[in-house]
């Protein structure tokens, strides 16, 4: 583990502008400075750097940070690889502490697997360029296909020859360990080479790391299967797996589209060409991890289809679950005997993306023109086909979204919108009583939950529903009002106020009860209290670059935002949960001030939220006649109510008095 001492040095050095402009270009508006955002599509610049803060905000898709947070973002690396990362640019020596005996080894494993993949790799590309039989098998079949030689250094192509141990062999008198060459599937059990006589495709990680190889055969063996890959390793699974992906991260992010196509070649052929935002599952229809590894980087996906309609049928079925991600899915056929290299090949840059543009069909719409051509005349077939369309839209968390489709697919099965409606209705009903049960069973990431299907698509709440509802919109009212207090915690806790001589944060700390913190509604506020009260235990004062650099995400994400004007309540939501907000800020902002509203707002609210408790306790006493009980909690209510005027007299002072 890199030592807490050096993760600190790191970030006290880093600058955000510099690490952002390796990227992208920035130019300075007034104390900030703005360019095109790397993480969504546009043309007038919306993302903002901050160098005073040191942080940056894209106003217009949310994204936000500290230098550590970009790069984990842009490069797809995690917390400690670009702590590292940036220690490089800066020259900056890391102390990494020790880790547990199963870490290092753990670690050590791992990277031993990256070194022999590097061997591998290097050695399959030498015997593509160097050798006879590579040359003239391995690199003809490749210039047949029109790869160019930067393309094939770029991708990692090479060849793996006929004779039987000669990769081994040499892995061996490198002095590499043969159980590894066995671990990562190079060597079979035997002791052979597991690929022979085949062109070589790498298998990279998103950060460009080889983490395994896919085999096409050369020669006419019939017998031997076209392709072969890399078994499953502590670095290689399958299913988590899109080839390409490390070469076209950037395009997808900037063109906000995946272009998903079948085969490897496919993937260089197009990228080759011009169409960098390009991915390939090699074979398999998509996973769950395979698609959020797409929704990492764009919700926009556009797949190639070649082939007959029985094997795109097929292949239909899986897309179900791309649906439920809420990822937008199109779908693009290619004419008979084509694949996206041939066609490309035949067709050239400018037309093929003009194809791709006017024959991308929508993947409902596609789907059921596909269904309805087969079931014509047959009111059996049509049944069913409806049965599965209607499965397909119910899967769409968007209710617009879905009922949008409902309309137009209507109309284009001829069958009456209504019907539709309630298939669709009825559909959802099942799929979210089994997400249920699925959730009950499976509660491993509950923060997940929202972006399934059911999470925002219920049906018109009613009864005990409808009270949860409520509940949790009262939820949500406390919620921003604690956000408030966080907001001064982190924007202004270090503040002193000349008069008493203690910061913000200490005034605040001492005038909210313990019960009260404990009481904080929201998970990442209460930790926000719990760091600030540890924080100012051990004599520290945090400041909003302590905040904003945290280690913890989820702490460091809501200080950026927190931090980042405008403050990012939405306007009509003060009429919407009665939440206060504080009123504009003046030029001579006293932030003594602002904490004191902030934690009579905060008071006024907990008031309410007890008053409405305390009613709810009348009422079941009233309709049990305990009339004791319904005097003792009528006391109590007056006293709620006199204490909340009270507050709420203060605060009407407070904000517009002055
Ligand atoms: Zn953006």
């Amino acid at each position: 583990m890199i030592s807490d001492k050096s993760v600190q040095q790191v970030i006290d050095t880093v600058k955000v502008e510099d690490v952002i402009e390796d990227y992208i270009n920035l130019t300075r508006r007034g104390v900030n400075m703005i360019g095109l955002c790397p993480f969504h599509n546009e043309k007038t610049p919306s993302f903002t750097v901050s160098p005073a803060k040191n942080i940056y905000k894209c106003f217009g898709c949310g994204k936000a940070g500290n230098p550590v947070r970009f790069l984990m973002d842009h490069e797809s690396l995690s917390f400690p690889d670009a702590i590292r990362h940036l220690a490089k640019k800066y020259n900056i020596e890391l102390e990494e502490t020790r880790s547990s005996e199963a870490q290092v080894q753990e670690r050590q494993l791992r990277e031993s697997l990256y070194l022999v993949n590097d061997f591998a790799l290097e050695y399959y590309a030498k015997q593509l360029f160097e050798t006879e039989t590579g040359k003239s098998i391995g690199l003809q079949y490749f210039k047949e296909r029109g790869f160019r030689e930067d393309t094939i250094k770029e991708f990692g192509l090479g060849y793996a020859p006929s004779k039987g141990d000669a990769f081994t062999l040499a892995a061996i008198q490198k002095g590499y360990k043969q159980d590894m060459l066995k671990q990562l599937g190079l060597t079979s059990k035997g002791g052979r080479d597991f690929f022979r006589d085949r062109v070589m495709f790498t298998l990279h990680n998103l950060t460009g790391k080889v983490v395994g190889f896919a085999g096409r055969i050369m020669g006419t063996n019939k017998k031997a299967p076209k392709y072969i890959n890399s078994p499953e390793t502590e670095i290689y699974h399958k299913s988590k797996f899109l080839y390409g992906a490390y070469q076209a991260k950037r395009a997808i992010r900037q063109l906000d589209e995946c272009i998903l196509v079948e085969g490897y070649t496919d993937v260089i052929s197009l990228y080759q060409s011009g169409i960098q935002n390009v991915v390939a599952s090699s074979g398999t229809s998509l996973t769950v991890d395979q698609i959020g590894l797409i929704k990492r980087f764009t919700p926009n996906i556009k797949i190639l289809y070649d082939g007959d309609a029985a094997g795109i049928k097929a292949a239909l079925r899986g897309l179900d679950l791309v649906l439920e991600q809420d990822l937008n899915v199109k779908v693009v056929l290619l004419p008979t005997g084509e694949d996206p290299d041939s066609f490309m090949r035949s067709q050239g840059l400018t037309a093929f993306e003009q194809y791709l543009k006017d024959e991308a069909k929508d993947f409902i719409f596609f789907k059921t023109d596909l269904l309805l051509k087969e079931s014509e005349n047959d009111p059996v077939k049509k049944t069913a086909v409806i049965k599965d369309i209607v499965s397909s839209i119910a899967r769409i968390p968007d209710p617009i979204k879905r009922s949008l489709y409902v309309r137009e697919v209507s109309q284009l099965m001829n069958v009456a919108e209504k019907m539709l409606v309630a298939e669709v209705n009825q559909a959802q009903m099942s799929l979210l009583k089994r997400q249920r049960k699925d959730r009950k069973q499976n509660r491993t990431n509950p923060q997940q939950d929202p972006s399934f299907p059911g999470g925002q698509n219920q049906l018109i709440p009613v009864g005990p529903e409808l009270e949860a509802a409520q509940q949790k919109a009262s939820q949500k009212s406390i919620e921003f009002q604690e956000k408030d207090l966080v907001r001064v915690i982190i924007t202004e806790g270090d503040k002193v106020d000349k008069e008493s001589g203690q910061s913000v944060l200490s005034y605040l700390l001492k005038e909210l009860e313990p019960e009260v913190i404990d009481e904080i509604v929201h998970p990442v506020y209460k930790r926000v209290f719990e760091i600030a009260a540890q924080e100012l235990a051990g004599g520290n004062s945090p400041t909003s670059a302590f905040w904003t650099n945290h280690r913890e995400p989820e702490i460091s994400e809501l200080a950026v935002n927190l931090s980042s004007p405008p403050f990012d309540y939405s306007p009509n939501w003060e009429e919407k949960h009665q939440i206060l907000l504080r009123s504009q800020v003046p030029p001579e902002f006293n932030f003594q001030k602002d904490a004191e509203q902030a934690l009579k707002r905060f008071r006024l609210k907990k008031l309410q939220k007890l008053a409405i408790e305390n009613q709810k306790r009348i009422k079941t006493a009233y309709e049990s006649n305990d009339d004791i009980q319904v005097m003792r909690w009528m006391k109590l209510q007056r006293k709620l109510q006199e204490m909340r005027d009270q507050v709420a007299k203060e605060l009407g002072t407070v904000v517009f008095g002055k």
